[in-house]
């Protein structure tokens, strides 16, 4: 949908005039989409290798996905939390079964929100009889965990941190899963990580520190909280990193790919009843609108997943990859991620945004992460076709340095 009666530049000034600068934008006009093309009022198509960060699981202008959505929005969009809604109830019945864990759901509207009700249970859980006791939670160096002031303060980037102190106490970093050990104290009650670090460069977790971790976590009867923001909802082949890890985590949050663009946040945890009634809420979070498209985009990815689709398309993408990877070694040094989540680390910074940009060039949405990490988060419903033509463009990208 577009207004014939704008031009691109009207509504660049528009943008500029009326709207915050906190991003820098690229100046380019998209209209609608297909799966994981884009297209822009005269046509001209792009790939997307994005999915707006990870958002867009199913892929643009889904047929069920915006059928489920203007259904919803016909009958009911929003009620507030004060009474039964349907689709909110049958969305966490469809997580828990999903991924088997026996946790309950908090709803709210992104993935920052979804970590704020994180480090709430968490500090609950560390109260001793209604009084602050143990209340530390430790993050990780180049995490990333949201924008406002606590998931902020949580989030491992210093410079981040600049223009917005003081900051809530509470939050200690550790270097490495390693350093974990050596910050922990007797106030800790909880550690926050991302098995993936989407914004810190793709980088895995390694699998038998992580189950080490979670092991003495328990035993120290510390929460182990998974920040599946963005490795959640099958990114990586399975609904949760943390079931491909082979955790239990007492906290999973996620958001991202949950809507399929609509906004929505949940926070799944093993402990049912540190909040109570009146202890939290959200007046949009859970909404029939954003639980409806939650519900839509899982029974959507439920299939490509027991069919085995997702699997086969996560060896395709890998197979590229590899071979650009060797293909390109002057400019790449290694493939990262895990799944869907994945990248090439370009030798340098340099590199990385030369080929976003060339990438761009040649009509391909692709992403960075960290420092030097070329990031690719395609919908999970992207086509073998679709892969090709991209992965030819990126080469051009590429060839073009
Ligand atoms: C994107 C992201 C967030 C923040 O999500 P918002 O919806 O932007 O608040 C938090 N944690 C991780 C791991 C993310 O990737």
């Amino acid at each position: 949908m577009f207004d014939k009666n704008y031009k691109i530049d009207d509504l660049m000034g528009f943008d500029e005039e009326y709207v915050l600068h906190t991003y820098t934008r690229k100046k380019i006009r998209f209209a609608y989409g297909e799966g994981c093309k884009l297209y822009t009022p005269c046509s001209k198509e792009f790939i997307d290798f994005g999915s707006g960060i990870g958002v867009c699981s199913v892929g643009h202008g889904n047929k069920k996905l915006a059928q489920d959505i203007a259904h919803q929005a016909r009958d009911l969009i929003h009620l507030s939390n004060l009474y039964l809604i349907e689709p909110q109830a049958l969305l966490a019945k469809k997580i828990i079964e999903l991924c088997g864990y026996d946790m309950r759901v908090f709803f709210s509207n992104s993935g920052a929100e979804a970590n704020e009700c994180a480090i709430k249970i968490a500090r609950k859980f560390g109260e001793k009889n209604g009084k602050i006791d143990r209340y530390k939670i430790i993050t990780l160096e180049s995490s990333f965990h949201g924008r406002t002031i606590s998931t902020l303060k949580a989030t491992g980037q210093d410079r981040m941190h600049q223009h917005f102190a003081p900051f809530p106490d509470g939050f200690m970093r550790a270097k490495d899963i390693d350093d974990i050990y050596n910050v922990i104290d007797s106030k800790t009650c909880g550690v926050l990580l991302e098995l993936i670090q989407g914004e810190g460069g793709i980088f895995p977790m390694d699998k038998q520190k992580i189950q080490n971790l979670a092991k003495f976590l328990k035993q120290k009867d510390i929460l182990l909280m998974v920040d599946e923001v963005q490795s959640g909802i099958y990114k990586t082949g399975e609904i949760f990193a943390s079931n491909l890890y082979g955790i239990t985590p007492d906290i999973i949050s996620t958001a991202k790919g949950l809507g399929g663009g609509v906004p929505i946040g949940a926070t799944l945890t093993r402990l049912k009843d540190v909040l109570e009634p009146g202890d939290h809420g959200s007046t949009f979070g859970g909404n029939f609108l954003s639980t409806r498209a939650g519900l839509s985009v899982l029974e959507i990815l439920e299939e490509e997943y027991r069919s085995k689709r997702l699997a086969a398309t996560i060896q395709n993408f890998h197979k590229y990859l590899d071979e650009m990877l060797k293909d390109f070694h002057q400019l790449f040094i290694e493939k990262v991620g895990i799944g869907l989540m994945c990248g090439l680390v370009a030798r340098d910074e340099k590199i990385q945004k030369k080929i976003i940009d060339n990438a761009f060039d040649e009509q391909l949405l692709i992403l960075k992460s960290g420092r030097n990490v070329v990031r690719f988060l395609p919908s999970l419903l992207i086509t073998s076709q679709e892969i090709e033509e991209g992965f030819q463009r990126f080469q051009k990208a590429c060839k073009n340095i």
